[in-house]
């Protein structure tokens, strides 16, 4: 038996369905072993007609007392039914479902399982699930896996597939022998793959989860650890012989550099003359003002005729970051090439930058991922920034240094991550914190409100572009859709506009657009022909439009902590008062915790801290963390813990044992391989 079977090797399993789970990535009964749940279920006790809430999923316990009925209109056919909880009708409607009214017969007990809503002064429920009763409270028992789904996979046949993958469990290699799993607290890695997919309860489920989430730190932290030792000791091949340009552009910036701006560009210019190449990570908050940095870190290294590179997430940051540095090119009067390369770059364009890069002296490249993966060849990089990404990581450095490139590397950060743990994830890096902002910045008020208030919040928004400024809206959705609740991106922005009339410019941006139109309508918003960005969450890393003064983030009670502080961090960048007004989207009378503490501070370090007293056991289930730390289950914050467990773990094995020689560690090698092609993914 092996893990590399076929998914269509399994009984039951035919290829129809084989490629519907190749389309979320899994090929194997490997990957689908290893294909946990995004989240658990826990089926909710059920309700009677006093506790009735809209909107929420809702068990409910009754009788049908006439046949359903089935209709045909010229799309579809629907069912109907009357569902009578302790004499309180409910609507029962299925689509495309007739044969539902066999199966369930009149006055007979059932519990039914969906999505109440209100609907013309009555009580209705869509798509519900019929259970008997037994087997409700039973299925209550457990936490139901929920997994990541594709059109035409439910999550029925992904349960199905996992309980059919189960045989091959203990082919999972186990690398930790029972003394190393005794002293790491950790349970078996058959245990906890079952475990993950099956939880028999919660305080097992986090047991498992634990030892996943040391798997997941163990891998990076091996693979850093292994690749990179190469790496330090590459001697410094960079001379920096002219410093006139540099020196007559930092004194003539249109603002002083913050003591902490400062301070990071004596450590990168001592970096730069350092004996070897160097990696240093900087961190600085959101607006810190970490983009005139990697300029004015590019530009040591252009004046000297090398070429240097920034690399943003993003094309609509790349693009902006452009646009930035062309300005600074005309500003300082500077004889250099700026060129920007990212995936839409057309061909012709991209022949063009070739040669730029062939001849010039002094190169500042701007771009997406594209830059590295994209066949473009240079003649002495020197320099390379990633911005606003937290994983330009190993996979990223080994790419440029195979094509004979060994630069310096820049990360920058606003992710608050304590000293204490960045130590340990960038274990290569040096770490540079910036703990200032600009002064003469005024700093954001915040309020959280309801959505009651809607009409005091696009008053205010009003008032606000009416005095020049502009601003964004943030909705969690790109459309309207079926199955989950929240504002949606496109439906805003045309409710707005009719609002607004001619007067407001709204514009819109999501991801399902085109590159290019994202860009067009960045550029139209930094050049103030737009007034209102509404938007979805594209917008959170690094945009810098410092005449936006309002930011409203509808259903607030959505995000992550962190994600709401990355996203406020788009105001209060410029000189005027800026606000965020956070929309608690829920229904509940409780004020949101979480919406307080953002609420009630500005500072990242703060948040981040307060969010992880807010996160108990389980929290993890749901809100997504901040998705730039790439891990898939593990929180550097939650975990940091069994991070440095797993750090030390690591050491210790390399240290005694490098080439993985002893019996004992044998098995770390066919571990990792199960994870070959995701290897680096999460580095
Ligand atoms: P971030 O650190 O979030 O990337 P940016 O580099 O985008 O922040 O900077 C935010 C804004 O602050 C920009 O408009 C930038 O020009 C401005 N800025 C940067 N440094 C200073 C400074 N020392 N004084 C005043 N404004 C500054
Ligand atoms: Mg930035």
């Amino acid at each position: 038996m092996t893990l590399d079977r076929k998914l269509s090797d399994l009984k039951g399993i035919g290829e129809k369905t084989e490629k519907l789970f190749q389309k979320i990535g899994v090929y194997t009964v490997g990957d689908i072993l290893l294909n946990f749940p995004r989240t658990y279920i826990k089926y909710p006790d059920i309700k009677g007609p006093t506790d009735f809430v809209q909107g929420e999923m809702t068990a409910v316990f009754g009788q049908i007392r006439t046949p359903i009925l089935n209709r045909k209109t010229r799309s579809m056919e629907i069912s109907i039914g009357t569902l009578y909880v302790e004499d309180e009708p409910v609507e029962l409607v299925w689509f495309r479902m007739p044969y539902i009214r066999s199966q369930i017969h009149t006055n007979q007990d059932y519990v039914f399982y969906g999505k109440l809503t209100f609907d013309g002064g009555k009580w209705k429920m869509d798509q519900a699930k019929p259970y008997l009763y037994e087997e409700y409270i039973d299925l209550q028992r457990h936490l139901q896996p929920s997994y990541g789904l594709t059109k035409g996979l439910s999550n029925n046949t992904v349960t199905k597939t996992v309980s059919k993958s189960l045989c091959f469990l203990n082919v999972i290699p186990e690398y930790l022998n029972d003394a190393e799993l005794l002293s790491l607290g950790l349970c078996k890695e058959s245990e906890s793959v079952e475990g993950m997919h099956f939880p028999t309860s919660m305080e097992s489920l986090m047991e498992n989860r634990k030892r996943q989430v040391f798997d997941e730190f163990f891998r990076f932290f091996f693979h850093m650890k292994t690749s990179l030792s190469a790496r330090d000791e590459v001697i410094n091949p960079f001379l920096f012989e002219k410093k006139e340009v540099y020196e007559h552009t930092l004194s003539n910036l249109p603002f002083q550099l913050t003591d902490g701006q400062n301070q990071v560009l004596k450590e990168l210019i001592s970096d730069f003359h350092g004996a070897n190449v160097s990696e240093r990570m900087i961190q600085g908050d959101v607006g810190s003002g970490k983009t005139m940095l990697a300029f004015l870190a590019m530009l040591y290294h252009v004046e000297n005729g090398y070429e240097t590179a920034i690399m943003a997430p993003t094309e609509v940051l790349a693009r902006q970051h452009y646009e930035t540095f062309l300005q600074y090119k005309e500003r300082f009067n500077l004889p250099y090439e700026v060129v920007c390369l990212t995936g839409s770059t057309k061909a012709s364009e991209r022949r063009y930058i070739q040669d730029v890069l062939n001849r010039a002296e002094g190169v500042f490249v701007i771009g997406t991922q594209a830059l590295i993966q994209e066949k473009v060849t240079f003649r002495h990089l020197s320099l390379v920034i990633t911005d606003e990404q937290h994983r330009f990581g190993v996979k990223q450095r080994k790419t440029i240094s195979d094509k004979g490139e060994n630069p310096f590397v820049v990360v920058m950060s606003a992710t608050p991550i304590p000293r204490s743990l960045a130590m340990i994830l960038y274990g290569d890096m040096k770490v540079s914190v910036m703990t200032d902002l600009p002064a003469k910045r005024l700093p954001i008020k915040n309020a959280v409100m309801k959505k009651s208030d809607r009409n005091k919040i696009f008053g205010f928004v009003r008032s606000q572009i009416k005095s020049g400024h502009q601003a964004y809206i943030i909705c969690p959705l790109v459309e309207a859709s079926e199955n989950s609740e929240g504002e949606s991106a496109i439906e805003y922005s045309k409710m707005l506009q009719d609002l607004y009339g001619q007067e407001i410019q709204v514009g819109l941006l999501h991801g399902k657009m085109k590159p290019k139109e994202k860009n067009d309508v960045m550029e139209r918003f930094f050049n103030g022909e737009i007034d209102v960005l509404v938007s979805t969450t594209v917008v959170e890393v690094g945009v810098n439009v410092p005449n936006a003064t309002v930011m409203v983030i509808e259903d607030a009670n959505r995000f992550g902590l962190a994600q709401l502080h990355q996203l406020r961090g788009r105001v209060g960048r410029g000189e005027a008062q800026s606000f965020c007004i956070f929309v608690d989207g829920s229904s509940g009378k409780e004020k949101n915790k979480r919406l307080e503490v953002i609420g009630s501070s500005n500072d990242g370090f703060f948040v981040a801290n307060e969010d992880l007293k807010l996160r108990g056991p389980g929290d993890f289930l749901g809100i997504r963390q901040s998705g730039d730390l790439s891990f898939c289950l593990a929180d550097i914050y939650q975990d940091a813990d069994v991070m440095k467990q797993a750090s030390s773990f690591v050491d210790e094995i390399l240290a005694t044992d490098p080439d993985l020689m002893d019996d004992n560690h044998r098995q770390i090698l066919s571990y990792l391989e199960m994870f070959q092609s995701k290897i680096y993914t999460n580095l």
